[in-house]
């Protein structure tokens, strides 16, 4: 076995291969670039080697300094994680030059998967049943249409060198075709420097179901269920889970069976996965084989109580797989939801900044935090926005998304946007309750994008009574701390009114042992809590059952966070209340007549003038951040007024750009 191993990556992935090896008793080394020089994966590692600037470009992907860091620290052998150099045949070849092991497949296999025209070929040959269209390079648009229309609409159009979704079009007719083939050219052509793009069927209401496989260089191969990733936005995974709640057991082995027919077709050696796509009718064709470890590796370890990145340490070591297929045994359900630093109420923009705050849900048995960070740490403008990998587990389906549920109630973080409201409402979404998910549902159940009221709160009596108690608990408190003089007691009536939603809740607040008892509605609401001031989660129980919610106190409002919903609560005597009614109304200003950056970022392009007429969905600005271009378009038609901002500005957010007459 290996003593000391290298982590080619950075964040979450790195921090999870570097437990597993401490727990293996083998010594680690980290990479990092100026922008990591706090971070996790640093501190955790025994070792750790500069490797040069923030863009990935001068650190992250450049294998000579990578190789220069085994040699420096005597490391035998290198995790790639994901992404990064974890796909690159020539990594592989430069680590094996120095005889270096790569924890990973070996380069054929590696080159094989990497094009979609020729795994596809692979694939079919292998027997593995493949998307029906047309796998060879297409030469020009009236080849395109006539191909498509020999597949039959609707068709999709990919470039073979493709990954993370771009050069990938779907089209309903000949027009479509068309223009799909000559922007996938385009696109393929300026992203992967390789314009072969190659057409395929549209498969219908399609689901993502992949299969994890895992090969030993004896030629030994298994294959370990299958994960769902249906729940996907712009082709990004959002949400994962194993099993899938749609496969039987006869479509699970065929698409098991063919997927270990394939790795062994390039005597795959490792951990890897082929992703099926499936139709309504549980028909399945190959998408394509990635030769790595996966993000959402961890619901297949909850599901088989396997290590992968043990597994796959021990492979690169030469040694056997020490179990068959027929001890591999599936038991229970497992999800993984992917927190992003970003806001789901701003249409999914990228944030950045300070973790101001952070803490994630305890783990336990059934919970599981991949992450790279801390609080305190700076989520930058250089990687993924990745926060955290929340992973829970439970003996059925139903346990799992109860334990999401509690676990997203928990996960505290402030400081940069994120996406909890959203992953909660997944979670009670009829269609993700019953399993009727496609790649296409989160476009179709959201068409005009995410906003509040898609996270409506479906107990206000909770929210209230919870504001009940935490503001008795404030006046006790209060009442305790400014003494009490013989005679001028401080007495803390039992009548309130919770102002919530515009709304005037009376309620009763009863001291009781542990906390108070709130009659509200004619109702009794136990609630107890040890909760103290300036806890951010109140944890209790709610008539005996637990509850969490997140709290924080800003002048007299309490801010409520609970199943991904916010709810700004007053808590006021009768009299207070009935004046506050009569108070007048501030309207905040009105902002409609600017265009305000909807990020910190870097301004790049103002691409109006003063003056000119623009209509909606015109492009007025783009801002860059996260390593994205950003375009900001007009929401209506307008006239430009005055420009506030200029090309080469750093912005900060809700910055304003435009202002519009
Ligand atoms: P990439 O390598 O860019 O990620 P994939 O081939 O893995 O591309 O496809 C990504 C996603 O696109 C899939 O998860 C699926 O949602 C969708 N997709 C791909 N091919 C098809 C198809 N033939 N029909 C319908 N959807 C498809």
């Amino acid at each position: 076995m290996f003593k000391k191993i290298l982590i080619a990556n950075r964040g979450e992935i790195a921090c999870r291969v570097i437990k597993t090896a401490r727990k293996m008793g083998i010594k680690t080394v980290a990479v990092y670039s100026e922008a990591d020089k706090d971070a996790l994966h640093v501190e955790l590692a025994d070792e750790a080697v500069f490797i040069g600037p923030p863009p990935t470009a001068q650190s992250y992907l450049v294998m000579e300094r990578i190789v220069q860091a085994c040699k420096d620290t005597g490391a035998e052998a290198v995790h790639p994680g994901y992404g990064f150099l974890s796909e690159r045949a020539a990594f592989c070849e430069a680590l094996d030059k120095e005889g270096i092991a790569f924890i990973g497949p070996k380069v054929r296999a590696i080159e094989a998967m990497g094009d979609k025209i020729t795994s596809k070929k692979l694939a079919k040959e292998a027997g593995v049943s493949t998307v029906p269209g047309y796998n060879e390079v297409i030469q020009d648009t009236q080849e395109a249409v006539k191909i498509a229309q020999g597949i039959g609409y609707p068709v999709m159009i990919k470039a073979s060198a493709g990954g993370g979704g771009k050069g990938m079009r779907v089209a309903w007719n000949d027009a479509e075709c068309a223009d799909g083939f000559e922007r996938s050219t385009n696109e393929a052509r300026s992203s992967f420097g390789d314009d072969r793009v190659f057409i395929e069927k549209y498969i219908e209401e399609p689901r993502h179901i992949e299969i994890q496989v895992l090969g030993d260089s004896h030629g030994n191969i298994v294959y370990l269920g299958e994960r769902e990733c249906s729940l996907q936005r712009r082709h990004q995974k959002v949400i994962e889970e194993a099993p899938s709640p749609f496969l039987d057991e006869k479509t699970r082995k065929a698409m098991g069976e063919q997927a270990v027919a394939l790795s062994r077709a390039v005597d795959y050696q490792s951990a890897g996965t082929v992703e099926f796509i499936v139709d309504s009718k549980r028909n399945f064709y190959f998408l394509e084989m990635n030769t790595r470890l996966q993000v959402e590796h961890p619901v297949t370890e909850f599901i088989t109580g396997l290590d992968l990145v043990e597994q796959m340490i021990r492979v690169a070591a030469g040694e056997k797989l020490a179990f068959t297929q027929d001890d591999v045994k599936l038991k229970g359900w497992a999800i993984e939801a992917r927190v992003y630093a970003e806001d789901p109420f701003r249409n999914f923009l990228p944030s950045i900044g300070r973790l101001v705050k952070y803490m994630p849900p305890k783990e336990t048995d059934v919970v599981r935090v991949d992450t790279g960070i801390y609080e305190g740490s700076e989520v930058s403008m250089y990687y993924d926005p990745m926060i955290a990998k929340l992973i829970t587990y439970g003996a059925t389906r139903d346990r799992a998304i109860a334990h999401m549920r509690d676990a997203l109630n928990e996960f505290f973080i402030r400081g940069v946007a994120h996406n909890i409201s959203f992953l909660a409402a997944l979670m009670v979404h009829t269609r993700f309750m019953t399993g009727r998910i496609s790649t296409n549902m989160i476009a179709e159940e959201y068409p005009n994008g995410f906003h509040a009221v898609d996270v409506p709160h479906d107990d206000p009596a909770l929210l209230i009574s919870v504001a009940a108690f935490l503001h008795r608990r404030y006046m006790d408190r209060a009442a305790r701390i400014s003494g009490q003089l013989l005679g001028h007691e401080r007495v803390i009536t039992n009548d309130w009114v919770v102002l919530m939603g515009g709304n005037h809740h009376p309620v009763h607040i009863d001291p009781a042992d542990g906390g108070y008892d709130v009659v509200y509605m004619g109702e009794s609401y136990q609630v107890r809590s040890n909760w103290q001031f300036g806890e951010p989660l109140f944890k209790g129980t709610l008539n005996g059952t637990d509850i969490c919610i997140q709290v924080e106190r800003r002048d007299m409002i309490y801010r409520l966070f609970h199943w991904g919903s916010q709810a700004d609560v007053m808590v006021l005597s009768p009299r207070v209340a009935t004046l506050q009614a009569l108070m007048p109304f501030k309207a905040p200003p009105d902002m409609s007549k600017y265009l305000l950056s909807p990020m910190p970022g870097l301004l790049t392009r103002v691409s109006v003038q003063v003056g000119q007429e623009v209509k909606a969905g015109e492009e007025l600005a783009v801002i860059e951040a996260m390593k994205m271009e950003n375009v900001l378009r007009a929401e209506q038609d307008a006239k430009v007024l005055k420009i506030t901002a200029a090309a080469g500005d750093s912005l900060a957010v809700d910055q304003a750009i435009i202002e519009f007459e």
